[in-house]
Order: C-alpha cells, then structure tokens, then sequence
C-alpha cells in the first residue's frame, strides 16, 4: 500500500491533471472542446506513466505489510493499469490530430490522427521542434506568427487533399495543445452549396428575363380589366430577377479570393450615393452628406458602391417619411469609417447578431413592402470583408440605426496622389 505522503502526491497529481483539462478545455471551448477531454485524459496518461513504474519499488520497500494488503494493492494496482491502458488508447484514436508540445515547441506526445494528417512520424518526430518538422508547410507562417488565432481551412500537410483547422492553446507551464481537425467533407459541402445556388440562379435568369420581356409588351390600356393584376405581375417579376442577380452577386463574391485594386475617388462616389438616396427617399428624408476623411479607398470601385449605397437604401426604406439620414466619411485611428446613421425603425439587439445572414429579416412584411430581398447586408459583409473592413452595426428600436464600415490604413489612398495617406 501507499505511504500516506505517496498516497497524497498521486491523488494531487490527478487532481492537477484533471484541472488542467478542465482549463484547456474551457480554453478551446466549441468544437473543440471533445477533442480536449479526450487530450486531458491524455495528459493523466503521460502524468501517471512515471508513477505506474514507481509503484512496485515502494511496495517491496515497505516493510511489514500483511499478504492481504499485498493482494488489494496489486488489485488495485492492476487496475490502475488497465485504466491507463484505455486511456491511452482513447486519446490515441481522437479522430482530431493532438499533438503535446513542451515548453520549447518540442513534441512531447501525438496521436494516430496527428500522423495521418499531420504527417508525423512514429518515433522519430517524439521530441522534434514543430516549427522545423512543419516548416515547408501551410502552417509555417502561422506557428511563426505566435498562432494566436485560428488558423482556418488549410491543406493538411500530412494529406494535401484534405482540408484542416487548425488550435494552438497555452497551458499549464508555458506547454502547448495544437489541435488540428479534418474538415474536408464540410468543405466539400459547402461547394456544393455554392455550386447549387450559383446554377439555379443562372438557369432561372433566362426565364425570368422572357416573361419580364413579355409583361412589359402588353399595355395595361389594351387590358383595362387586367390592369391591376398586370401591375402585381410586373412588380414580383421585378423582384425575382433582383433576388436572382443578388445571389448571383454573393455567388460571385464568395468564391472570388482577391479583388480588383483600383482607386476609388471617394469625393464623387459620396455624391453619387447621395444622389441615389435623394432619388429613394423622394423628399421623404432630410438627407445629409459630412465628408472629412479626405481619402480615397483600393479596392473594386463596382462591389464598394454597391455596399456602401446599399446601407443608405437601406435606411432610406426603414426610417419613416419625415426621418433623417446621415451618411459620413470620417477618419478614425484605426483608418476611416463610412457609416449610415437614420432616425427610423431601429432594430432590437436579438437580431443583430444574425442581420448579415442571407434572408434574415426582422420583419418579413417590411423588408417585402419596401422592396428589399433580404440579401443586401450580405453582400456588405462579403464585400468588406474582400477589403479587408468590418461592418458594425448599432441601433435603438424606435429610435434608429448606424451601420458603421471600418477601413484599415493600407486600404486608403491620398486623393489625387499615388501614394497612401
Ligand atoms: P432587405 O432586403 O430585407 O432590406 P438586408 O439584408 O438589406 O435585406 O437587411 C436585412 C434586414 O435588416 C432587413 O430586412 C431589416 O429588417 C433590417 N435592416 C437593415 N437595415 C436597417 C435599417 N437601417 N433600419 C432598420 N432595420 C434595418
């Protein structure tokens, strides 16, 4: 049996062990969070190996103990071992690549899954730095950068035709967990769905474009009974076709990586936005234009327009008559921020967070009544996010909105001049 000391520092060691998962699994949260579990059982494992050989020596060596606590303890013992075993085992066969690094980024410990998708070997990577081992690959940059972040939708090294994500998690005393999950076939069914909306919505724009052709062709004077129905049929066919040119539009912006790097003279296109909303509001809104940034933007003149006059359509139709709507292009420490401000229907915070959703609306009656698709703060995000901005939305129900699009430095440029401001 255990001397008592013994017997505490075995029950501290998986108390430790057992914390420690807990705090790298609350570290990884999500997705990950199994993967952890299964890795903190994995650490009890490499915690407990020591003490599993150390064991038999301090049994021989304590005197006096009767045959019957011989027996219990190798009972116990054995089954000590046998929980190992499975352990070991379990953590072995994670289908998440695992791999323990110490303090020093040297592999201390990785799993069946990391050879396969990582592409390390048994025995001869126990111990390597996974900085040098992983050196020519995707991840390279990323380990070199501190890996603070994700990293998102990488070819595994281990497998160039599958597709990972990668965690690098702090723990315990300066160790490291990265972990690494296959996603190819999430991938995979995302290409699918791409493929899916971009095919149906060209095979229904021919279509769409010979019925709108023919409505417009019969003049309601010709049909006084069917003016009104004539006058429905015209205005949905309108809206089909501008929903089918805005998942068009997504269908394109999603699969493009870069966009055009071309100067985009703020100055006139602030006017021209202006314009537009004058056009929209017919005198309903008092509109107002406060432009100081004195900066043009890089980047694709066609896809900013569209983003940044679709946020002034936007709170032209949700601001009633009488309301106001400021659009401002100001300078701010992180770069410059175009942003829309309206006094009008406002957006309660539970929505927010799903605003850019493709069709999410929060009242399906307005967006329709208003003419909307459902599909114009969608393709903001996708746009800023081509130029590398953020969109931040902040509202009041009943008292307005602001949708704010915040530009880095190195997306700005000096009117007139080549260089950047
Ligand atoms: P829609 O074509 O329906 O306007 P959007 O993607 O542009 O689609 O916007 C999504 C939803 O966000 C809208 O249906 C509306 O509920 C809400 N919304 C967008 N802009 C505003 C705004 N300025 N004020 C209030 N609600 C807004």
């Amino acid at each position: 049996m255990f001397e008592p000391t013994r017997r505490l520092t075995l029950i501290a060691v998986l108390a430790a062990a057992l914390a420690l998962g807990g705090v790298v699994g609350w570290l990884a949260g999500g997705h990950v969070a199994t993967g952890v579990a299964v890795v903190a059982l994995a650490e009890i494992v490499l915690l407990l190996s020591p003490i599993r050989h150390e064991t038999q020596p301090i049994m021989t060596s304590l005197p006096g103990i009767s045959p019957l606590q011989h027996d219990r303890f190798m009972t116990r013992s054995r089954r000590i071992a046998s929980s190992l075993r499975d352990l070991r085992s379990a953590a072995g066969s994670l289908p998440d690549a695992v791999v323990l690094l110490d303090g020093q980024q040297h592999v201390r410990w990785f799993n069946h899954a990391a050879e396969d998708l990582l592409g390390l070997r048994r025995p001869h990577d126990r111990g390597a730095d996974l900085h040098e081992r992983l050196s020519t690959t995707e991840l390279a940059g990323w380990l070199e950068s501190g890996a603070h972040e994700p990293l998102n939708d990488v070819a595994a090294p281990g497998h160039p035709t599958r597709h990972i994500n990668v965690t690098l998690l702090p723990f315990g005393n300066s160790q490291r967990l990265l972990l690494a999950r296959d996603i190819s076939h999430l991938t995979r069914l995302e290409q699918i769905r791409r493929d899916f909306v971009a095919n149906v919505s060209h095979e229904l724009r021919t279509p769409l474009t010979v019925i709108h052709g023919y409505l417009e062709l019969i003049d309601p004077e010709d049909v006084p009974e069917l003016a009104p129905v004539l006058g429905e049929m015209r205005a949905q066919s309108k809206r089909m076709g501008q929903i089918v040119e805005d998942l068009l539009t997504l269908s394109r912006l999603e699969t493009q990586e870069h966009i055009a790097e071309e100067r985009v003279p703020m100055t006139p296109l602030m006017a021209t936005i202006r314009k537009e909303a004058e056009a929209l509001s017919q005198g309903r809104h008092r509109i107002t234009l406060e432009s100081t940034a004195e900066a043009d933007l890089l980047g694709s003149a066609k896809d900013l327009h569209s983003a940044l006059s679709n946020l002034v359509s936007n709170a032209v139709r949700y601001t009633p008559t009488g309301g106001s709507i400021t659009i401002r292009w100001r300078r701010t420490p992180e770069g410059a921020t175009y942003s829309v401000t309206d006094t009008g229907f406002g957006i309660p915070a539970s929505h927010l967070a799903r605003l850019t959703e493709r069709f999410y609306r929060v009242s399906s009656s307005r967006s329709r009544d208003s003419g909307g698709t459902g599909l114009g703060l969608s393709i903001v995000k996708h746009v800023l996010n081509l130029h590398q901005a953020r969109l931040d939305i902040q509202s009041e129900p009943g008292q307005g909105s602001t949708f704010s699009c915040t530009f880095g430095k190195e997306r700005l440029l000096k009117p007139g001049g080549n260089e950047e401001s």
